[in-house]
């Protein structure tokens, strides 16, 4: 929720020229609704995969040979993460350094 940097008064969301504004109820006072771009913004820039989040370090990753299911690249960046519980083995992730799918493979 937004409010008005006059009066103090809430923000209601209108539609002005199709651009979304908001705009006071009191005073009449305008102002751009920033915070609904950022938004959008955000959420283009998630990574599309399904599988799972690779951390930002994705960079240096160690590769391995490992066929792609996608695309039979023979390259893959890998790592480890312990899904569960400790008494569970520890799960390996592959990302294909070619198509970036990425695949686990447990045990
Ligand atoms: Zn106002
Ligand atoms: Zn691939």
């Amino acid at each position: 929720m937004d409010f008005c940097n006059k009066c103090g008064s809430v923000l209601v969301m209108k539609e002005d020229k199709g651009k979304q504004i908001l705009v006071c109820r009191k005073c009449g006072n305008k102002k751009q609704h920033f915070k609904h771009m950022a938004i959008i913004e955000k959420q283009q820039k998630k990574p599309l995969d399904d599988v799972v989040v690779v951390d930002r370090s994705e960079e240096t990753l160690p590769t391995t040979k490992a066929p792609c299911p996608k695309c039979s690249h023979t390259e893959a960046a890998w790592w480890v993460r312990q899904m569960r519980s400790a008494d569970e083995p520890p799960t390996v992730f592959y990302r294909c350094t070619r198509c970036r799918h990425s695949w686990r493979e447990y045990g």
